[in-house]
């Protein structure tokens, strides 16, 4: 599913991010990436949906390598992964169905299908009187599960979410983290890069952690391991 090899990433400033990734995430599992900030954590996400290219090393990602993948197909990569983002991202003109339903019509979906398949995700994240609103009119929390539809509305083999729950109060990121559990119960491989303790040290998945580029720590069912 993701598997890297020697990975190394160096911007063209001169930063290297990355010095040296090996590893190997099985469909299915759910993991938190954690470390410092500055780490190289975002860096690692960005590699796995082709944000970033790695300047070294292999990577494949849903038995695609990396390397020979051209830039005119990687949104068909794209197809298989949702990402979200911890500002959400999503376009403020356009109303909570409208967010979800673009991302289908890209793909195009024939009408009937859409609007099923928007109201069944609406449903999942808890959302589906708020169908009509636009994102201001909605809190933090809720404009995070309708980025959590958008990116699942595909049914994508996984999800990246790079610190979701960072703008969020506790009760609110709870609520996420329920979603991403039934998510990933059903098949979905998670892959969630945070700063949150307490998430990590109570919902108990594996742990990678990175510092300097490099994995320190690789755990099962492991702890967040820093101070807050
Ligand atoms: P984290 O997510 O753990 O905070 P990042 O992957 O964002 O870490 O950053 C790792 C290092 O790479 C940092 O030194 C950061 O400043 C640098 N970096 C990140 N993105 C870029 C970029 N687009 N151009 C140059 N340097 C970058
Ligand atoms: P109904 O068909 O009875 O309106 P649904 O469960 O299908 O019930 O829809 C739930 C909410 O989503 C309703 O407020 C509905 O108007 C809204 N909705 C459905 N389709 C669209 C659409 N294409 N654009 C905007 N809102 C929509």
């Amino acid at each position: 599913m993701i598997l890297m090899k020697d990975v190394y990433k160096t911007y063209p400033n001169g930063v290297t991010a990355l010095n040296g990734i090996n590893i190997d995430i099985k469909q299915g599992e759910f993991v938190y990436i954690v470390g410092p900030s500055g780490a190289g954590k975002s860096t690692f996400v960005k590699l796995m949906y082709r944000e970033v290219g790695a300047t070294s090393g292999s990577i494949i990602i849903n038995d695609i390598d990396m390397s020979e993948l051209k830039e005119r197909k990687v949104p068909f990569l794209r197809r298989d992964i949702g990402v979200i983002f911890q500002d959400f991202k999503l376009l403020p003109k356009l109303s909570v169905y409208e967010n979800i339903a673009y991302a289908l019509e890209v793909i195009e979906e024939s009408p009937r299908n859409i609007r099923k398949r928007v109201m069944d995700v609406l449903d999942l994240v808890g959302l589906k009187n708020k169908a009509r609103f636009i994102p201001d009119e909605l809190s933090g929390g809720e404009q995070q599960r309708v980025s959590i539809a958008r990116a699942i509305v595909n049914h994508p083999k996984m999800v990246i979410a790079d610190e979701p729950t960072g703008n969020l109060d506790p009760d609110t990121s709870w609520g996420i983290m329920r979603v991403f559990e039934e998510i990933n119960a059903k098949g979905t491989t998670i892959i969630m890069a945070t700063h949150s303790k307490d998430i990590v040290n109570t919902i108990k998945k594996r742990v990678i952690a990175v510092e300097d580029g490099m994995i320190v720590r690789d755990e099962h069912r492991g702890e967040y391991g820093y101070e807050v």
